[in-house]
Parts: structure tokens; C-alpha cells; sequence
């Protein structure tokens, strides 16, 4: 029986679990949340030692060192890190991308085994129509036409490229390794039977597709419903202790309660409609019924989480991607309401065990140490 931990743990405690899962950042939204000091959204999935990152909003890599997921020493934090995976183009999601880019060379490059795996969703296809086109004024010119909706690949390409300067000196001038060597970069494609259409009608039902797997996890996708954002996914991580799956942004979705059934964890976005209501409900300064409903429609609220959770049969849900990230915690608890399992509220750097920890050693050093860890440490 597992006895995968529903609460979140020290990291001491954590590092006892094979595999792990730590929230390097917990806000939603591009905004920066007055009072708020939660980092863009950024999880990891740490599976003996080796870690694995979904998204990379403001501010991952300060959490990420604050974690002790990755080894300390000069130039060798990043040693861990196997594979990145973006669930969506949207840029709290990546805005803090270039990071991991260009510094890993700094703090990984002497230890790095094999390249990063990087995977995110590939070219939209099409540019998404203009919400209430007949209402605004001036219609906005296409930027970038020549390829207005890029996938992971091409946009890597384009910002590499807007370093280059950088990265010609450090390779010429520093003998640093060729950065192509440190990376592989993969759009992830759909199945050829999903019959998604970036402008079409709501999200079809799909089963999860496998996108990686190695020694230690198998990573599933499937589309949820972001609209207009498109491809947007969820992600299921299954480890030989356990199961976690990763929202991304969506709305209620059946493909979400598809591939989170019977998962350990549920890392759910959340946004808080009394915020969207503040802004533009009835009684706001510029009421907006139709921003509204499109709001709702791309992201899951308060009241809709725990139902959702339900349905898939989750033991623990863990809000996290928290819209606005200053709303208090005693509201999102309020996502409980249809859910029988355990609802964590996700601040940053908390960490979550999956499956069984190893046992403690017998005896306790009594001179005030920690007792030495039994298990694969994480960094
Ligand atoms: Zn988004």
C-alpha cells in the first residue's frame, strides 16, 4: 500500500521519498500580485536524483537554488536536471526560459551527463481570431507575420539567436562547450487522429500520448482547454512510486479528469473569479460579460477545482498557478467543496513524497545532527 505523503514536507523529509515533487513557484498571470512574493509558476519532479522541471515562470531559478534540489559547488546546480517541459506558449509559463539557456553553461555544463531534454507544444498553425473584433477601434497589425505563432523549437532558435553575441564570446572566448551540445529540443506533436483544430470548436476528447520516458518516468500528454491558446497541455508524470499530473492552464475539461484518474497528486491551476468579478462583473468600473465568460472558460475556478478533482478520483489536489497570486489562502480552502480527497494550497517550495519513504535510521545522533538519509538524496 502506498503511503505516498498528502501533506507537504520538509525538505529533509522529502529527500527520504525517490520520488518527489517541489513547487519552485505558485503564482498565475503575467501581473506582479501587490503583496504577493510567489514565483511564476514552476514545478519539479525529482525521481532518484534526477530532476525534472514543468514550466519556467519569474523567478524559477532563485527558488530552484532555495530548493536544495540541485548539488551545491561552483558551476554545478543544474547537474540534475534531465528534462523541461513547457505546457504552453503563454509567457508566464516561460518568460524566464532564456534563463535556464544561457546560464546553464554556469552552473551545470562541468557535470551534465547528457543534454537537457527540452519539450514544449510545436507551431500553432494558424493565429487565433481577435476577441470582440467588432468592438475595438484599431485592429492589431500581425507581429512577426512571417511566423506569427512559433512551437518550442523555432522560438529556442529565435532567442538563442538574440544572444548570440553572448554565446559566440563565451564559446570563443571562454572555451565553453558548443551550448547546442548542452540542449535537444523537441515540439511535442500530436497524434495524427486527435482531430484538434486551433480555431475550432472546444478541445476533443483524446486519450494521453506518451511524449518521454526514460530510466525513471513516463511522461503522458493530453490538450486541455486553453482556449485560444493552442496546443496547451496537461502532463502526467508515472514513476515506479507513484503518479503526478501537472494542469497546465485549462478550463474544466473532461481530458484533464482523463488523465489525472487515479493519480497520487492533482497540481491544479486555479484562478479566483471574485477577482475577474472586481474587474469586470456587473458592477465593476467596465463591466464585460464576454471577457468574463472567456476568462472562465480558459482557466478552472475555485468552485469548479474540487469537482474536477473528484471526478478524477484523486487522493490530493494541490492548487497551484493561483490567479490573482495575493488572494488569501483561506479562500482557495474553500475549493474543498466537492472533494473528498485532500486539498493542499501550493506555496512556494513546499514539497510533496510519492509513494514510500526509505526508514529512518534506528537511533538518532543525540549531538543535535540529522540523522544521516537513507535514500538516493536529491541534489
Ligand atoms: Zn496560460
Amino acid at each position: 500500500m502506498t503511503t505516498t505523503s498528502y501533506l507537504p514536507l520538509s525538505a529533509e523529509e522529502a529527500s527520504r521519498y525517490n520520488s518527489r515533487v517541489t513547487l519552485l513557484g505558485t503564482s498565475g498571470g503575467p501581473p506582479w500580485w501587490d503583496g504577493s512574493d510567489r514565483a511564476g509558476i514552476c514545478t519539479a519532479i525529482t525521481v532518484n536524483g534526477s530532476t525534472y522541471l514543468i514550466d519556467l515562470g519569474e523567478g524559477w531559478g532563485p527558488r530552484f537554488r532555495q530548493s536544495g534540489l540541485g548539488p551545491s559547488g561552483f558551476q554545478r546546480g543544474l547537474d540534475n536536471v534531465k528534462a523541461v517541459f513547457i505546457t504552453h506558449h503563454h509567457s508566464d509559463h516561460m518568460v524566464d526560459y532564456p534563463n535556464l539557456l544561457l546560464l546553464a553553461w554556469h552552473n551545470g555544463s562541468n557535470g551534465l551527463k547528457q543534454p537537457i531534454k527540452v519539450l514544449g507544444p510545436g507551431d500553432r498553425g494558424a493565429l487565433p481570431p481577435i476577441f470582440a473584433e467588432e468592438k475595438r477601434e484599431h485592429l492589431p497589425e500581425v507581429f512577426h507575420p512571417a511566423s506569427p505563432t512559433p512551437g518550442l523549437v523555432e522560438s529556442t532558435q529565435r532567442l538563442l539567436e538574440a544572444y548570440a553575441l553572448d554565446i559566440n564570446d563565451r564559446m570563443r572566448d571562454n572555451a565553453k562547450q558548443d551550448l547546442r551540445e548542452i540542449f535537444e529540443f523537441q515540439d511535442i506533436e500530436l497524434p495524427g487522429d486527435t482531430g484538434a483544430d486551433p480555431n475550432g470548436s472546444p478541445t476533443p476528447g483524446m486519450e494521453p500520448f506518451e511524449i518521454f520516458r526514460d530510466e525513471n518516468v513516463r511522461v503522458t500528454a493530453i490538450l486541455v482547454d486553453h482556449r485560444p491558446v493552442f496546443p496547451a497541455f496537461a502532463f502526467r508524470f508515472d514513476t515506479a512510486d507513484g503518479s503526478v499530473v501537472i494542469s497546465g492552464d485549462t478550463g474544466v475539461c473532461e481530458n484533464l479528469v482523463r488523465i489525472s484518474r487515479g493519480a497520487d497528486l492533482l497540481l491544479h491551476e486555479c484562478i479566483d473569479m471574485d477577482w475577474v468579478d472586481g474587474l469586470m462583473g456587473p458592477d465593476s468600473p467596465k463591466p464585460d460579460p464576454n471577457l468574463m465568460q472567456h476568462m472562465l472558460a480558459a482557466h478552472t475556478s475555485i468552485e469548479q477545482v474540487g469537482p474536477q478533482a473528484e471526478a478524477a478520483g484523486v487522493k490530493t489536489l494541490v492548487l497551484t498557478h493561483l490567479v490573482p497570486g495575493n488572494t488569501p489562502v483561506a479562500k482557495w480552502e474553500k475549493a474543498q467543496v466537492g472533494f473528498s480527497g485532500n486539498l493542499v494550497v501550493g506555496e512556494d517550495l513546499m514539497n510533496f513524497g510519492i509513494g514510500t519513504p526509505a526508514k529512518r535510521e534506528e537511533s538518532v545522533p543525540t549531538d543535535g545532527r540529522l540523522p544521516k538519509r537513507t535514500s538516493v538524496p536529491a541534489g
